[in-house]
């Protein structure tokens, strides 16, 4: 079969992969821990539940406007921009299913065949996805573990050129918890503003921080007016499977994403913006608690990780994902995620399902209990002596 070169660079998330590897063990009576998928271990918030349930039997199954809902995107627009210190106009917030059309969409409304755009790597593979199917040229850009995992910003420097078109940013990171420091985030930006450049700033994690906030790119002078922000409700409320996410961006693009979304998806489920409508304004404790929680799972992991001979982990400073060092093993990361399946019961990614430059990593989602996140380091322990 022929394809269009849009989709030919596509390949599976190595996430799905690695999840559908573990089932097939489990079926054949293997007991294995999930650290594989990066989704939060909790239910969706019962006043969450309550309203999305309550929408169904109101009625709310019907189309709504492409961009959402007017009173979601006004409830964005606020909480959004308390959050960030920015006044944003509901015309700015564009709502779909999941944060990924936040990411895919305005990438296909800005980067014009042969357009380079500057990504992170290890970074989320849809950015390299997108890009490629943008007809753009995806550009990968190392980040650097003794920076924290920041920006290599001299390699940034030396990767911008004429054709650049985008940058994209995300921080807090996955796969590596890494959070671009105020000081980064203004290199980037005086090179945006420079360079004439679009930031596609994936902020999906940015409630999901352990020591310090993260700050927004689009709150830097200048910068609100080539940001796109993409933000959503998957992580903090545990809602993954509703499919709700937004983006916010100057009020022209938001247009065309509006009618990208008219064309594509015609718009997001409504009793799904009922329920995200609940989330925002509704009580946080729970948001909040769970960040708590994540921070602990955090320490232990991680001092777990560090007590393995070969292994160095750095704390992620926010997302729920450890990004081990496991170059001192001599093994690649695919030997070693398939040697853990296989031999230790544990499901976790090679860093290099993140990009070239994820070798030499592993990467452990550690929304999970406890008392499982201990288990599978020990495993891990006993199966790396035995190597
Ligand atoms: N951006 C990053 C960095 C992610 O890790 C994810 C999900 O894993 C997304 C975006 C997509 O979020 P959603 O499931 O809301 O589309």
């Amino acid at each position: 079969m022929t394809f269009s070169p849009r989709v030919t660079h596509l390949a599976p998330e190595g996430a799905y992969a690695m999840l559908s590897r573990a089932q097939a063990l489990e079926a054949a009576g293997r007991e294995i821990i999930h650290l594989e998928v990066g989704q939060p271990d909790s239910l969706t918030f019962e006043n969450i539940l309550q309203a999305g349930i309550q929408a169904i039997r109101d009625g709310h199954t019907r189309y709504t406007p492409s961009a959402g809902v007017p009173a979601l995107r006004q409830a964005i627009a606020q909480d959004a921009g308390r959050r960030r210190g920015i006044a944003f106009k509901p015309s700015q917030v564009v709502i779909g299913p999941g944060a990924k059309p936040a990411l895919f969409y305005p990438t296909l409304a800005l980067v014009r065949p042969g357009d380079e755009v500057i990504y992170p790597d290890p970074g989320f593979p849809t950015y390299e996805a997108m890009v490629g199917v943008a007809g753009g040229i995806p550009v990968p850009l190392p980040l650097r573990e003794e920076a924290g995992f920041s920006f290599d910003l001299e390699a940034f420097d030396s990767l911008l050129s004429e054709h650049t078109r985008m940058v994209i940013l995300n921080s807090p990171s996955n796969p590596t918890g890494g959070v671009l420091s105020l000081a980064d985030l203004e290199h980037i930006a005086d090179a945006a503003i420079e360079h004439d450049l679009w930031v596609l700033s994936d902020e999906i994690y940015s409630r999901l921080v352990y020591d310090a906030p993260a700050a927004s790119i689009a709150s830097l002078p200048g910068m609100a007016e080539r940001t796109i922000i993409c933000d959503g409700f998957s992580k903090t409320y545990a809602m993954t499977g509703w499919r709700l996410g937004y983006g916010i961006m100057p009020e022209a693009l938001a247009e065309r994403v509006g009618l990208l979304i008219t064309h594509s998806v015609g718009c997001t489920a409504d009793f799904t913006q009922v329920a995200g409508l609940e989330a925002i304004q509704g009580p946080q404790e729970q948001a909040e608690a769970v960040v708590l929680e994540y921070r602990r799972r955090r320490d232990a992991l991680v001092a777990g990780l560090n007590a393995i001979p070969g292994v160095r982990c750095q704390k992620p400073q926010g997302a729920f994902y450890a990004f081990p060092n496991i170059s001192a093993l001599g093994r690649s990361s695919s030997w070693l995620a398939e040697y853990l399946l296989e031999e230790a019961g544990v499901a976790l990614l090679p860093g290099t399902a993140f990009g070239k430059y994820g070798e030499g990593y592993l990467r452990l989602c550690f929304a999970n209990s406890l008392e499982n996140l201990l288990l599978a380091v020990e495993r891990m322990a006993e199966a790396l002596r035995r190597l």
